[in-house]
């Protein structure tokens, strides 16, 4: 037996027996079955499909897109922690290849509120079937506030001014911090 540490727990397990982080920064390093398991429990960020409404989840290190759906499976690897003091911070994702981001922002998981405009727009849109014909998904990461959510919404190059039209707004607004 090739022994190691989980990357998360520290525990030691056999190499050939373990599993291992599929995403991000730790990629291909050892975790056992437990953090293995465990990780997708409370996800960093969720990602919805606009074609089919197919939802990702992503924990520290896998997430369920990697063999299913290439640019989301790209988006979770780009997710990273951005810390604004010791306390405080939020996840936040790059867009995949051929990918612009549209909207960057956040809202209240509780409430409801949102601060900008174009979060409602999407949303509207996005409850009455208008951006149905546009490829992209919308992408939920975690911030420490447990009463707020981020909300990135990444689009096909190609569709970006057709979403502009959509939405009916001209810029790209917001922004997460
Ligand atoms: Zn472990």
């Amino acid at each position: 037996m090739t022994e190691t540490k989980c990357i998360s727990c520290e525990e030691i397990i056999d190499i050939e027996s373990g599993c291992s982080a599929d995403r991000g920064e730790h990629k291909g390093e050892p975790l056992c079955e437990n953090c293995y398991c465990d990780d997708m429990g409370e996800p960093i960020v969720t990602a919805s499909r606009g074609k089919d409404k197919q939802t990702y989840y992503c924990g520290n290190y896998t997430s369920d897109a990697d063999y299913e759906d290439n640019a989301i499976a790209e988006y979770f690897d780009s997710v990273k922690w951005h810390s604004c003091d010791a306390w405080r911070g939020y996840y936040k994702g790059e867009a995949p290849a051929g990918y612009e981001q549209m909207v960057d922002s956040w809202f209240g998981s509780v409430d409801g509120y949102f601060p900008d405009d174009i979060v409602g727009r999407f949303h509207e849109a996005y409850e009455s079937g208008e951006l149905d014909g546009i490829e992209y998904f919308a992408a939920f990461p975690r911030t420490s506030n447990v009463f707020s959510s981020g909300i990135e919404v990444y689009i096909h190059n190609q569709q970006v001014d057709e979403f502009k039209r959509i939405i009916g707004i001209n810029d790209e607004v917001g922004n997460a911090s």
